[in-house]
């Protein structure tokens, strides 16, 4: 059978790549989902042309017309989520539930910042000198270049593309060649809104490929990235040598710390469902607990009870908890940190090996690892999987110590009741995001997300705080 080819949207037309890759399946490697376009060079330039060409207009047209277009992409998706997330769910694997949630979050954040079209504000101030006024405005940066990860296959295109239109951007759009899947879809339903060809573009590729010349390109105005520290951090450099404006969201080692007086039902399950669930691969998933004295014991004969009755299938499939981890290689690091951490001298209490289902996809039993200690390679570097570490401590101090012992600071969370913990932990922990009571992982898309350290390098994503990014000030002096 022939495989249905998807192409990059240059120009407001579906241009055919150099090459195509398959998209797979990984719950189920003979399910091939569809051929991707590979971009090259040239094609990534023509579309920072047409992106470029289209910007006058955009960024001075109508905001009712930009409001019209980004409400009609948000409805869309939101009455096509069960398809978008069944199509996130076999590109991705995380769970058909997990992919209907991050598409309807999707739709939700196009419906956000059409509000946020029409509310964008101002200042007129007085000058320090007679007789002149001055206004303070902001305006769209210009030519943004988008790169996501393949993690959130929809709602992390969704919360770099929304706001830079809103605010009067361009955009061209490299999404993780891995899925390309729903960044497809997605382009697919913002072609037909009535934005006019140009201001939106895709291409589809390799980093190596066309990631580079994005970020390098002197018609792109500026790059917001998500995804590893690494290749962030060479993305910024390359930024500051050009004088773009950058902005990376990037890995996170998320503390969840226990202490004695939590409430062990609800810590165990919040530690399960942030530690485990989307097979781990969120930025923001726990993957070091940090536990007193006092709970320790019941605390991890909880977990592993827990542990016991996740069900780890197809993603596809009803019922079940875990989907496979994306990729052969993921896999295979995933595994590989289990081994490291008990190399280390950590415990492997469960879980931790490839699991074989009805299809031949990328299935891991979930693991956790006690007897950690803050040094050990398992504590300090991104897994990025289903593995999590449990590091015992005596006291709250000697926890939050322990949380803020990291090079990442994405999320931290705490369980406690006590009021004067959590209120300390609060202003004490070193991390972007603080969740007392409640998962690392789970976020609100109205809000600011970013963190700080290693995690995230310029200023905050979505919420109204994404204009900070998106748009660029301007200072005017007026003579009366
Ligand atoms: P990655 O860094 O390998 O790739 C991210 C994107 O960068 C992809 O589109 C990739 O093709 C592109 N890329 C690769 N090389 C490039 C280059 N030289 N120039 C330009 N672009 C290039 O990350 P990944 O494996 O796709 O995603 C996993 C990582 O993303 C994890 O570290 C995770 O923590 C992070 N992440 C962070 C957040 C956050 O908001 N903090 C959210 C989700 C994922």
């Amino acid at each position: 059978m022939v495989n249905r080819k998807y192409d990059n949207l240059i120009s407001g037309q579906w241009v055919a790549g150099v090459k195509y890759a398959p998209n797979i399946n990984p719950s189920n490697i003979n399910d091939v989902i569809g051929d991707y376009a590979q971009a090259d060079a040239v094609q990534l330039d023509l579309a920072v042309q047409a992106a470029q060409a289209a910007f006058p207009a955009w960024s001075t047209g109508n905001i009712q017309a930009r409001a019209d277009a980004l409400d009609k992409i948000g409805t869309e998706i939101l009455s096509r989520r069960e398809e978008l997330g069944t199509l996130l769910a076999r590109e991705e694997g995380k769970t058909r539930p997990e992919g209907i949630g991050e598409a309807t979050r999707s739709g939700n954040i196009f419906k956000f910042f059409a509000g946020e079209c029409l509310r964008l504000t101002g200042e007129i101030v007085p000058s320090v000198r007679s007789g002149v006024s001055v206004e303070i405005t902001r305006e769209p940066v210009g030519v943004v270049g988008l790169i996501t990860p393949w993690n959130f296959p929809i709602a992390i295109p969704a919360w770099k593309i929304a706001p830079a239109l809103a605010y009067g951007n361009c955009v061209v759009l490299k999404p993780a060649d891995l899925v390309p899947g729903c960044a497809w879809a997605l382009a697919e339903i913002i072609a037909r809104s009535g934005i006019p060809a140009g201001v939106f573009n895709l291409v589809m590729g390799r980093g190596s490929v066309i990631g580079d010349p994005l970020v390098n390109h002197p018609g792109v105005n500026a790059i917001s990235f998500t995804g590893s520290q690494s290749v962030g951090g060479r993305i910024a450099q390359q930024c500051v040598l050009n004088l773009k404006k950058v902005q990376l969201e990037m890995g996170g080692k998320n503390p969840q710390v226990i202490l004695d007086d939590a409430n062990l039902t609800q810590a165990v399950e919040l530690c399960v469902q942030s530690a485990f669930f989307s097979s781990g691969q969120r930025c923001t998933a726990s993957s070091r607990l940090i536990v007193t004295d006092g709970i320790y014991a019941k605390f991890i004969e909880g977990v592993t009870a827990r542990m016991a009755g996740i069900k780890v299938g197809d993603a596809l499939e009803a019922g079940i908890d875990i989907g496979p981890v994306s990729s052969l290689s993921q896999l295979e690091q995933d595994l590989s940190y289990v081994d490291i951490g008990q190399a280390e001298g950590a415990i492997l209490v469960t879980g931790g090996e490839r699991l074989m289902r009805a299809t031949d996809g990328f299935y891991m039993a979930p693991a956790l690892l006690t007897d950690t200690t803050a040094d050990m390679r398992i504590n300090r570097e991104e897994v990025f999987g289903p593995v999590a570490s449990i590091i015992r401590v005596k006291d709250y101090e000697a926890a939050l110590a322990e949380a803020n012992n990291t090079p990442f600071g994405l999320s931290a969370g705490i369980a406690t009741t006590s009021l004067k913990h959590a209120t300390h932990f609060k202003r004490h922990s070193q991390a972007g995001m603080v969740m007392v009571n409640l998962p690392t992982a789970g976020v609100d898309y109205h809000v600011p997300f970013g963190g700080r350290k290693g995690s995230s390098y310029g200023s905050r994503e979505q919420g109204r705080y994404a204009q900070e990014f998106f748009t660029t000030v301007k200072t005017t002096y007026i003579a009366s």
